[in-house]
């Protein structure tokens, strides 16, 4: 997180001082007289600077001098209302009643579009697979069970991985037909409760190519299947072409993490060089 500072001062001067020290509004370039604004080197007509240039504070409403934090939105908001940021959107949290929803802080934006049962998930399933049909992911599994379960159950899931975040799990499991030399799959994906709709998406698409992967038996190692992963996400959430999905392409993109952030930058590395099909091919052939 990173904190701002705006300090303002405020000086008078007359007529004569105006004159003599060519004391120009650095607003409206028109001289000043009386009262002024000095924020760093530039100083204001006390009026344009609460009308035009004055930071809003986006809790208590007032103008802010001092401390603050500021958003990719445009918000800003004083510091000391220790405010935090959306989990989700990243948008500063301005609303007093902050809980979180295992484990996440939202926005009230991002609260309103909670996914918190499996009812509406299908439409969103659909969008993805038309996503993935478009750049030739052909085959992804259609009809996965998507469970949207809390943190505790994601943990529980999840025993042999370490991710403190967990967002999603796919499980795979396979047999072999009794009387055919074929291989059956049964997929489950689990998504963390709460998740507002563009990130339920990105992370459906994630487990989705997860359960593509596993289908068609590729070996790759983590970075590699994580990155892969994290390319779906990146699919879905460009097409998307929203704010929100701005802000969580960027998060992907900019992951410090040497397995999802180093592995989407060598995948995507790899598409750009490739163009989609012959790098999906070759993901394929990785067995
Ligand atoms: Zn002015
Ligand atoms: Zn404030
Ligand atoms: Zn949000
Ligand atoms: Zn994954």
């Amino acid at each position: 997180m990173q904190t701002f500072n705006c300090r303002i001062l405020v000086g008078t001067s007359c007529n004569k001082t105006a004159e003599l020290m060519s004391l120009i509004c650095s607003y409206c370039n028109k001289p000043i007289t009386g009262e002024y604004i000095i924020l760093g080197d530039k100083k204001y007509h006390t009026s344009c600077f609460k009308d035009h240039i004055e930071l809003k504070c986006g809790i208590c409403h007032q103008g802010i001098n001092g401390n603050y934090l500021h958003d990719e939105w445009g918000n800003n908001v004083c510091a000391h209302h220790n405010a935090r940021y959306c989990d989700s959107c990243s948008k500063i949290i301005t609303t007093n009643n902050t809980r979180p929803v295992n484990g996440r802080y939202y926005c009230q934006s991002c609260t309103a579009i909670s996914v918190n049962s499996s009812v509406h998930t299908a439409s969103v399933y659909q969008n993805i697979l038309k996503t993935y049909n478009r750049y030739g992911i052909q085959q992804v599994p259609a009809n996965v069970p998507v469970h949207i379960v809390d943190a505790k159950a994601l943990a529980a899931k999840s025993s042999s991985l370490s991710t403190p975040d967990l967002l999603g799990l796919a499980v795979t499991g396979s047999k072999w037909s009794n009387f055919s030399p074929v291989k059956t799959f049964t997929h489950d994906i689990y998504i963390l409760g709460g998740l507002p709709v563009p990130e339920f998406e990105s992370v459906l698409a994630h487990e989705l190519l997860h359960t593509w992967l596993n289908q068609y038996e590729v070996k790759m190692n983590e970075a590699e299947i994580e990155g892969f992963c994290n390319l779906g996400s990146y699919l879905v959430l460009t097409i998307a072409a929203t704010k929100h999905a701005q802000m969580l392409m960027k998060k992907i993109k900019e992951d410090p993490g040497e397995i999802y952030g180093a592995g989407f930058r060598k995948m995507l590395a790899e598409v750009k060089q490739k163009g989609w099909l012959k790098f999906l091919t070759d993901v394929k052939a990785r067995k």
